[in-house]
């Protein structure tokens, strides 16, 4: 089942460092970590985005479905995210 939805990935994330303030407000906004089990929390690769020395940093991208909500949670406007072909 996983790698069912890992083939269905067609979308990749970018953060721009310089404008990131390591708010985490995308990480507690993404659904896919805010669904994570207590048993997951434990290890990063289990997030999509997480936030690391004051800075979000893309995480694992395979669990990430596109939905734009953490663009819409950062204020200073630091994540985008295409569509990889
Ligand atoms: S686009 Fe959606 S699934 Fe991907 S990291 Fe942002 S909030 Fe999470
Ligand atoms: S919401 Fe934006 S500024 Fe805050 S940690 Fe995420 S990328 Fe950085």
């Amino acid at each position: 089942m996983m790698e069912a939805y890992k083939s269905m990935n067609v979308y990749k994330l970018h953060i721009n460092s310089a404008l990131c303030v390591g708010c985490n407000d995308c990480v507690v906004a993404c659904p896919h970590n805010a669904s994570l089990p207590p048993e997951m929390r434990g290890d990063i690769k289990n997030y999509t985005i997480i936030v690391r020395n004051g800075k979000a940093i893309v995480s694992n991208q395979s669990f990430c479905d596109g939905c734009g909500i953490c663009i819409e949670a950062c204020g200073p406007k630091a994540i985008s995210l295409k569509v990889a072909k």
